[in-house]
């Protein structure tokens, strides 16, 4: 079934990794169960891959597509030991999972990202570092562990300015903005003994992203910039290609690039960063495929998933074009059926609905998005204008 591939790479250690393209209709393991796994299996499975997921809850957005839906948790030694001998290749979809049980199993099988990506990118103040390490600039910060080291950590970065909790967080989720020291008492009550980090504030302009793949042979592909909009701290809009000069577009993608070859990771790389008057700013760090890629699906010359896929399995990346502009709507629960209801419309028609077969419609929960492309900018905005009027809060 595996067949040698050129390998288009340079680098002797990587080299070593990519002995055989992993081909359809082998199996591939994702560890994790939710839009982003279903999205690549989606990619995998319209190639002829076979897909099983580990996924602790059953009926998944990506249980629901998959071929197999294996329910124990993440860690689980056995579960993952069975994964590892049963796939031909194994991903995983959240930086979430334990690395511990991944990084003592990964000899078991075909594991090309491994476990460096997780420790990396799992722990806020291990990302900042990383990040500085490899040379890029973040927004100034300080690791907080007690009360003592959070006043300590606000006389140095002052104020406005973001505790977030080292791990575990996500779309705004633990983390607490600082104004002024009438804000200080809420937030000292929970800095006790868990890891947080203290960041400056960022005067950013906007906000884009870099979505970059490096396959297990050693070769990158960056997608195009993209623009993106947050309300409550959660995706709203991203738009594709980027409303920036070509110089920051340059240096954003020369810094996805560069992050993804120094971190050495495999597979994708997400790469939030916020635009200042003093250039590029790093946000955050995701070892995956990232929500503001999702427009790729529909306008793009490739998929950020099914690149993901091609990098695990050692197939040549392709390069990422857009078609035109792009943009992706995110809907939350509560945006459920007004978006089904403007989809329906003549005028909407051309939207490509991704609906993510969560079994609760919650607020503020990531249910799906819409997709718009077309060539002519104007009439796109005017249209994603329009689709936004009646657009729940
Ligand atoms: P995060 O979960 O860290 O990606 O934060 C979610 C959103 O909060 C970001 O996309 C920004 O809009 C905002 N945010 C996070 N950190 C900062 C910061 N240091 N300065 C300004 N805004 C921030």
């Amino acid at each position: 079934m595996n067949e040698t591939i050129e390998l288009g790479t340079q680098n002797p250690e990587l080299v070593k990794k990519a002995i055989n393209a992993v081909l359809p209709p082998s199996v591939i393991g994702i560890i994790g169960g939710g839009q982003l796994g279903r999205m690549m299996a989606i990619a995998a499975r319209q190639m002829g891959y076979r897909v099983v997921v580990l996924e602790p809850t059953s009926n998944s957005p990506l249980g629901q597509i998959a071929d197999d839906e294996w329910n124990e948790p993440y860690d689980d030694e056995a579960a993952l030991t069975a994964m590892l001998g049963f796939a031909d290749v194994v991903t995983y979809e959240f930086e979430n999972v334990p690395y511990a049980p991944i990084r003592k199993l990964a000899s078991l099988g075909n594991l090309p990202q491994g476990e460096l990506p997780l420790v990396v990118t799992s722990h806020r103040l291990r990302e900042k570092l990383a990040i500085e390490s490899a040379g890029y600039k973040v927004a100034p910060f300080l690791a907080v562990m007690s009360k003592d080291e959070l006043r300590y950590a606000i006389k140095r970065i002052g104020y406005p300015s973001i505790l977030k909790t080292s791990s575990g967080g996500y779309d705004g989720k633990g983390q607490w903005v600082l104004r002024s020291d009438a804000d200080l008492p809420e937030v000292l009550k929970i800095a006790n003994d868990n890891e947080y980090v203290l960041e400056g504030f960022v005067d950013f302009t906007s906000e884009v992203s870099v979505i970059a793949t490096r396959s297990v042979n050693g070769d990158v592909e960056v997608f195009p910039v993209t623009e993106n909009e947050h309300v409550n701290q959660i995706l709203h809009v991203s738009i594709a290609p980027a409303r920036i000069d070509d110089s920051l577009r340059a240096e954003a993608e020369s810094i996805a690039r560069g992050l993804i070859e120094k971190l050495d990771f495999v597979g994708t790389l997400a790469i939030e960063m916020f635009v200042t008057a003093d250039g590029l700013v790093i946000n955050e760090l995701a070892p995956r495929p990232h929500n503001s890629g999702h427009w790729t699906i529909d306008g793009c010359t490739i998929s950020q998933f099914e690149q993901h896929i091609r990098a695990i399995c050692g197939l040549p990346l392709v390069k990422p074009e857009i078609r035109g502009y792009a943009v992706m709507v995110n809907l939350l629960g509560q945006h459920l059926d007004y978006a089904l209801s403007a989809w329906q419309k003549p005028e909407f028609s051309d939207g490509k609905l991704h609906l993510y077969g969560k079994d609760e419609m919650k607020k503020n929960r990531k249910i799906g998005h819409i997709n718009f492309v077309g060539n002519d900018w104007g009439e796109l905005e005017a249209k994603i204008e329009q689709f936004l009027i009646g657009f729940p809060r």
